[in-house]
């Protein structure tokens, strides 16, 4: 009698959960021997450093939008959609909330899906630190709706100011100056000048937009390499971004952010992005977690209180090196999607999970179209090596190429990036609704 087949759930389609389902639905649907299916809260999968791109208008978000239910089609996994709301780790199911429509009506019951292995990978939110005036005041960047939504205010703001033609700046004001808050500050300086250029003939954004950065620590992008963080700086400056350091935001108002040495900050439009903190749900599944609700994990990338579950990403409290985690990046939660690709290979030939070893290829800061600023580590002589302008701006793109290779496969992606370059001749270069 043939052997019923392992029963893999991966909860969360990111940048690693998706590269997870798509190689072992790959690998194992066809010769029936394990059963893969992945939960996704949403229908479409984004990847996600593109977000700011997308608040900003450079891309837009439909044109790079996956379909979970073709993906799972084309390799061979089933999709449930619904957001995880709890374990019954006993039973070994997982508890799927209810799908309501628009209006509120429910489309999906409660559904509870079974699993032999399961992966969380549900990705991080930003952290407002319990700010006073962040949940009402201020944008955050965590999904393509967020994103989206913002750029359409930040377009209407545009068109409003254009028509009142009475010269009135209009501020707006980044808090955190991480990857994610530089790089928007640059990518909304040059969307709105494509803008003006655009036909808005009243508006002048080199008088009318003022850009704020507001970074609580000494100084901007922490925890990269100084030489990334004072290049950056410099182009900040160029362009006339206002960069605040040593400032801790205490409150977000409608139209100011206060930090505690007093200062006010004029802001308009004030976009949180200091600081990640996992879903609520993590800490109610009986799992170890931390104080931003990361679940806590062996070097196998397996949950400490069971060896049923394995979790990736941003969400995974993974041992690194000197005593620090694996930092929440995207090129983590792909090696540890190619990771566990193998270790679950393992656990279903009887074999025990291999640890995961972290290797920091460096970073990359992408300052739209003024900039590209990056550090690659491990090469050649096995130190560090800084690159500039178009060759990081290549390393940056790619990035996301590789991604989508892993989604795709080797010749759909180079076809779609074809696609993208000619389509890039006859559209405007930022989303102007
Ligand atoms: C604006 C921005 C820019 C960034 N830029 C970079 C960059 O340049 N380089 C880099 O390395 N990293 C970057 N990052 C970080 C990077 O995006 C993350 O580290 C990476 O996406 C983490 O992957 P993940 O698979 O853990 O989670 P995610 O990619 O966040 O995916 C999580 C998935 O889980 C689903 N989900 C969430 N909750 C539930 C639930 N309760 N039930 C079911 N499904 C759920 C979500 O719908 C989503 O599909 C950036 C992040 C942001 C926000």
């Amino acid at each position: 009698m043939a052997a019923s087949p392992h029963r893999i759930v991966v909860i969360g389609g990111g940048a690693g959960g998706l590269e997870l389902v798509t190689r072992l639905g790959d690998r194992f649907e066809r010769s029936g021997r394990a059963q893969v299916t992945l939960v996704d809260r949403s229908r479409t999968h984004l990847w996600k450093p593109l977000l700011h791109e997308v608040a900003a208008g450079s891309i837009d978000i439909h044109d790079h939008q996956l379909d979970f239910l073709a993906q799972a089609m084309w390799h061979r996994f089933r999709f449930v959609l619904g957001a995880l709301t709890g374990l019954d780790r006993e039973a070994r199911e997982v508890i799927v909330a209810p799908v309501r429509d628009d209006e509120g009506r429910e489309i999906l019951p409660e559904r509870r899906v079974p699993y032999d292995t399961l992966v969380i990978a549900v990705g991080s939110e930003s952290n407002d630190f319990g700010t006073p005036g962040v949940r009402e005041n201020a944008f955050t960047i965590d999904n393509p709706w967020q994103a989206n939504l913002f750029h359409r205010r930040l377009v209407n703001e545009c068109f409003r100011a254009n028509y009142a033609n009475d010269g009135a700046v209009l501020p707006l004001a980044i808090v955190g100056a991480g990857a994610t808050g530089v790089e928007l500050a640059a990518e909304m300086h040059n969307t709105t000048r494509v803008l003006a250029a655009f036909g808005l003939e009243h508006f002048d954004p080199e008088r009318q937009i003022r850009i704020s950065v507001i970074e609580a620590g000494p100084r901007i992008l922490p925890g990269l390499p100084d030489y990334l963080a004072e290049s950056t700086h410099k182009v900040l400056d160029d362009l006339g971004v206002q960069v605040c350091v040593n400032e801790k935001v205490v409150e977000v108002t409608p139209d100011a952010v206060k930090t505690a040495t007093g200062r006010s900050v004029p802001s308009r439009f004030t976009i949180w992005a200091a600081g990640i903190r996992c879903p609520d749900v993590l800490a109610t599944l009986g799992l170890e977690t931390n104080r931003i609700n990361q679940l806590v994990v062996l070097p196998t990338l397996q949950a400490t209180r069971d060896p049923a579950i394995f979790v990736l990403g941003d969400c995974a409290a993974a041992p690194w090196k000197d005593g620090r985690n694996v930092p929440p990046r995207a090129q983590a939660a792909h090696q540890e999607a190619s990771h566990l690709v193998k270790s679950i290979s393992r656990v279903m030939s009887g074999e025990a999970p291999g640890p995961f070893r972290y290797r920091d290829f460096g970073s990359l800061v992408s300052l739209g179209n003024y900039e590209s600023i990056g550090t690659l580590m491990g090469f050649a002589s096995g130190g560090t090596l800084r690159i500039e302008g178009w060759l990081a701006k290549t390393f940056y793109v790619s990035l996301y190429r590789l991604h989508i290779w892993a989604l795709y496969g080797f010749w759909r992606m180079a076809l779609d990036t074809l696609a993208r370059m000619i389509r890039r001749q006859t559209h405007p270069r930022v989303k102007l609704h």
